[in-house]
C-alpha cells in the first residue's frame, strides 16, 4: 500500500466543481488584485476567527513580519519566539531589524514553555511570539500574564493552527495580532501562496493594509515605507470556497489523531501530549523515537510517507551563524530535532490507511 504523508487529492476531488466556478468568475469579472473576493474572505475569515479584523497578505511570513513592522518591532529590539518552529517565525523578527530570543518547547507539548520565558526577558525585549505549532495552542494564560507583566506585546504565529482553540477560545484571539499562512498544505490552504493578518485592533490592522500596499493610504499616498503583499483575488476566491469546509476537515484530522493515540502503543514511540486547555486541528501528527532513522526506513520502505518537523533547529541553521549559538544549547530544540518524525495526517485518508499506519509502527 502507498500512503503519502500529505494529499490534497481527497479534497480537491470534493470542491474542484467550486474552485473552478470561484476561477471563472474572478476571470471573467477581469480584476486581480484589492477586490470585492479579498474583501468578502477577509469578513469570513475574520468571522470565523472570532476577531473584529482580518487583513489578506502574500504569505504567512509576511503577515507575522507586518504585524511586528506594525507594533514598531524594529532594530535594537528582542522578540522572544520557540526554539522549536518552522524558520518563518524567527525570520519575520529578522526582517524588521530584531533579534529572535529564542526559549525552549516543553518537550510533552512541543509548544513554547511559560516558565522559561521571564528569564529571557531583558529591557530590549518588545514582543513574544508563541506558535501554535502541529495544530495545538500554546499555554495561553500565563503567556499573557507575562507579557502584560512587562509590557510586551503578543504576537500568535497561527500558520499552523486555523481553527484550534485554547480553554474553547480561538487562537489568534489572545495578542495583540495573529498570523496565518494559506500555503497549500496548511489546515486551510489556498491554490498557491497567501496569508493573513487578525487583530480587534482597527488601528492596526489599517496600519498593517497600508504596510501591505506600499505604505499607501490610499492610492498614490505613502505614508510608510511599506511592502508589496497582498492577498490577490483568485487566492481570496479559493480560500472562501475552502474556508466553510475547514471545521468538518479538522474534525476528520481530530478523528484520525484519536485512532493514532489510542491504537499505537508501541513503547518505542512517544505520542504526542494533549493538556487539557487544548483542542488541536492536528496539522501536523508528530511523533517521538530515540530510533528515528530507522523508523523512518522502516515506514517508508512498506509505502507510508513522513516527514520531519525539522531536522535542523532554527539556531544550528546557517542563516543564523550570526547568532552564534554552539550544538548542545538549546538541548531541548535539539532533541525534538533528533528524534521527531510527521506521520500520515490529512483529510481524506481512509480507515484502512490509518489502520496500515498504525500496524506499522506498532510492528516497528
Ligand atoms: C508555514 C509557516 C509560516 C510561514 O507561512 P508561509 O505562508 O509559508 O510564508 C510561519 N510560521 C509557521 C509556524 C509555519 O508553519
Amino acid at each position: 500500500m502507498q500512503i503519502p504523508f500529505v494529499s490534497f487529492l481527497p479534497m480537491e476531488r470534493e470542491l474542484e466543481q467550486d474552485l473552478r466556478a470561484a476561477f471563472d468568475r474572478v476571470f471573467k469579472r477581469s480584476w486581480y488584485i484589492e477586490g470585492t473576493e479579498d474583501e468578502a474572505f477577509e469578513k469570513a475569515f475574520a468571522e470565523y476567527c472570532d476577531v473584529k479584523y482580518c487583513v489578506g497578505v502574500g504569505n504567512g511570513l509576511d503577515a507575522l513580519m507586518l504585524a511586528l513592522k506594525a507594533l514598531g518591532v524594529s532594530k535594537g529590539d528582542d522578540v522572544i519566539v520557540p526554539s522549536n518552529t518552522y524558520i518563518a517565525t524567527a525570520l519575520a523578527v529578522t526582517y524588521v531589524g530584531a533579534t529572535p530570543v529564542f526559549v525552549e518547547p516543553d518537550i510533552r507539548t512541543f509548544n513554547i514553555n511559560p516558565d522559561l520565558i521571564e528569564a529571557a526577558i531583558t529591557d530590549k525585549t518588545k514582543a513574544i511570539m508563541p506558535v501554535h505549532l502541529y495544530g495545538q495552542a500554546c499555554d495561553m494564560d500565563p503567556i499573557m500574564e507575562i507579557a502584560k507583566k512587562h509590557g510586551l506585546f503578543v504576537v500568535e504565529d497561527c500558520a499552523q493552527a486555523h481553527g484550534a482553540t485554547y480553554k474553547g477560545k480561538k487562537i489568534g484571539t489572545f495578542g495583540d495580532v495573529a498570523g496565518f499562512s494559506f500555503y497549500p498544505g496548511k489546515n486551510l490552504g489556498a491554490l498557491g501562496d497567501a496569508g493573513a493578518v487578525v487583530t480587534n485592533c482597527k488601528e492596526l490592522a489599517d496600519r498593517i493594509r497600508a504596510l501591505g500596499n506600499y505604505g499607501s493610504d490610499y492610492k498614490y499616498h505613502h505614508i510608510y515605507k511599506g511592502n508589496n503583499s497582498r492577498l490577490d483575488e483568485m487566492q481570496a476566491a479559493f480560500l472562501a470556497i475552502k474556508l466553510p469546509h475547514l471545521e468538518r476537515m479538522n474534525t476528520e484530522r481530530r478523528r484520525i489523531a484519536q485512532k493514532y493515540l489510542e491504537e499505537i502503543n508501541n513503547p518505542e514511540i512517544i505520542l504526542p501530549f494533549v493538556p487539557d486547555y487544548a483542542t488541536p486541528v492536528w496539522h501536523i501528527f508528530a511523533i517521538r523515537c530515540r530510533r528515528r532513522a530507522e523508523l523512518e526506513k522502516f515506514l517508508n520502505k512498506k509505502g507510508i510517507g513522513t516527514n520531519k518537523h525539522y531536522p535542523i533547529p532554527m539556531h544550528l541553521q546557517d542563516c543564523y551563524k550570526d547568532l552564534a549559538f554552539k550544538e548542545g544549547e538549546l538541548p531541548i530544540a535539539e532533541e525534538i530535532s533528533a528524534t521527531e518524525l510527521s506521520i500520515p495526517m490529512y483529510y481524506g485518508m481512509t480507515d484502512v490507511e490509518i489502520q496500515y499506519v498504525i500496524d506499522a509502527i506498532n510492528e516497528f
